[in-house]
């Protein structure tokens, strides 16, 4: 009988399952397989983009450097709001609480006041203008009336210090801007440049090897023989990839030969940190992918409890003689089937070449929606259905599976904005019940 995450929806507990990881258990090994690659290097800041930086980014400076007004308006001593300040004549006949300020200079972003204010002065400022010297509090000039050089205002609606930003307030001197295990995001970037800082230690990305396995594969651009179908996982993979920056490596297509599988596996081991395969990896006649990682790795993962991925392969890939100085490749020899590829890649790959990168990423969001029909899902295993999220006007999410759920069925994934996670001892789901999802946006 060969394994496959078939179609089917069996209730009944086979005879494999025995065998088969449950999902939490296999990322826990792998997990602890995956560790970061060393090698580091330095890249100018605007190609740091999605890089994961080695080093934390220490702020040299104060941002913003000085105290500065947020707002256009006229910045004084917020002493003189204290109830007994002494007070310029109100006017015009003002209140006890109205102050009256004389209007001493300006100030502008890039253009500080250099001069002196005295007792009752004010400066004009506009937004993002230092400070002046003995001022910290600012009156949106919206709220004054003006009469030739000087100003008046209800005092009583100003604090003490309101609408100034304080030097450091985004980021202090000294202090870590940004940690290490960060994937740049273009608001760090902006960040970094905030510091005046150029230049950011990276990881080195990481190496990855893939190629597709079977006699059945042809390439886009070349005929499609009787029997024959187009290869679609590399161009999956090679998509997956590159969203993760990783440098990736296709090896193209590997006939379901023996002696060209180890080739493949020798040379994807030699060259790169990460070798996956899709398919050949069930226990079929045609299955080489299997045995012949038998033979030249150390397997830790054979199974998964989960639908769609059931065979997987996961362990370590020697590139010659075991243990004969070579550094082992990860490897990991997905299914063959297109959506099965797609989902082991998010569930299980994902989280190892992040964590191989360097990375410290959080885990996918995942949020609850209300199932619209009833799901079929066998307990003991997590299955990943694909699913269509709406959002409806209340706030609440709803979702729907997509038409076809077969592992094969590649469009369904096309269709989908989510992945709906069953978890492993769930059973049968309602119409109306609650569902974990897991939106594509931000994971694929
Ligand atoms: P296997 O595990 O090799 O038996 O493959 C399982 C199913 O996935 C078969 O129907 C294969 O034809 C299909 N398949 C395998 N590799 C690919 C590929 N690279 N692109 C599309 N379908 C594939
Ligand atoms: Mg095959």
């Amino acid at each position: 009988m060969t394994l496959s995450d078939s179609d089917d929806i069996s209730h009944s507990v086979s005879a494999q399952d025995s065998q088969a990881l449950p999902v939490a258990a296999a990322l826990a090994i792998v997990r602890r397989w995956a560790l970061p690659v060393a090698g580091v290097e330095r890249v100018a800041l605007h190609a740091s983009l999605d890089r994961v930086l080695a080093e934390d980014v220490i702020s040299p400076i104060d941002v913003p450097a000085h105290d500065n007004s947020a707002m256009d308006g006229y910045a004084f001593d917020g002493a003189m709001l204290a109830a007994d300040a002494p007070v310029l004549p109100a006017e015009p006949a003002g209140s006890a609480t109205r102050l009256t300020l004389l209007v001493a200079g300006e100030a502008r972003a890039g253009h500080p006041f250099s001069g002196q204010i005295r007792q009752q002065e004010c400066v004009r400022v506009m937004t993002g203008a230092p400070m002046p010297a003995d001022c910290d509090t600012v009156v949106p000039q919206e709220l004054v009336t003006c009469v030739e050089a000087r100003i008046a205002f209800d005092a009583g609606r100003l604090a003490r210090g309101a609408n100034r930003r304080r030097a450091g307030e985004d980021l202090a001197r000294g202090r870590p801007a940004l940690a290490a295990g960060r994937v740049v995001r273009p608001a760090d970037i902006g960040l970094v440049a905030s510091l005046g800082v150029a230049e950011v230690a990276v990881r080195r990305r990481l190496r990855v090897a893939f190629f597709s396995t079977g006699d059945e594969l042809r390439s886009v651009g070349e005929p499609l023989d009787a029997g024959c179908i187009y290869d679609s996982n590399r161009y999956t993979i090679a998509a997956m990839l590159s969203r993760l920056n990783v440098q990736a490596c296709d090896l193209g297509i590997v006939r379901d030969d023996p002696d060209a599988l180890e080739a493949a596996f020798r040379t994807a081991a030699h060259s790169a940190d990460v070798v996956l395969s899709s398919g050949g990896v069930s226990v079929g006649d045609a299955d080489f992918t299997r045995r012949m990682f038998e033979k030249l790795g150390d397997v830790a993962i054979w199974q998964l409890a989960m639908r769609p991925g059931r065979p997987l392969a996961f362990g370590r890939l020697w590139p010659g003689a075991r243990n004969n100085g070579d550094c082992p490749a990860l490897f990991f020899g997905l299914p063959g089937n297109p959506v099965a590829v797609m989902v082991t890649f998010y569930q299980i790959v994902r989280e190892a070449l992040l964590a191989m990168s360097g990375a410290q990423r959080g885990a996918p969001w995942q949020f609850t929606a209300t199932a619209t029909s009833p799901i079929k899902k066998r307990a003991g295993r997590t299955e990943y259905q694909r699913g269509i999220a709406v959002r409806e006007s209340d706030g609440t999410w709803r979702v729907s599976p997509t038409r076809s759920q077969g592992s094969g069925v590649l469009s369904s994934m096309s269709e989908a904005n989510c992945l709906i996670v069953l978890a492993h001892e769930q059973g049968d789901v309602a119409a109306g019940a609650p569902v974990e999802i897991m939106p594509f946006e931000g994971l694929i």
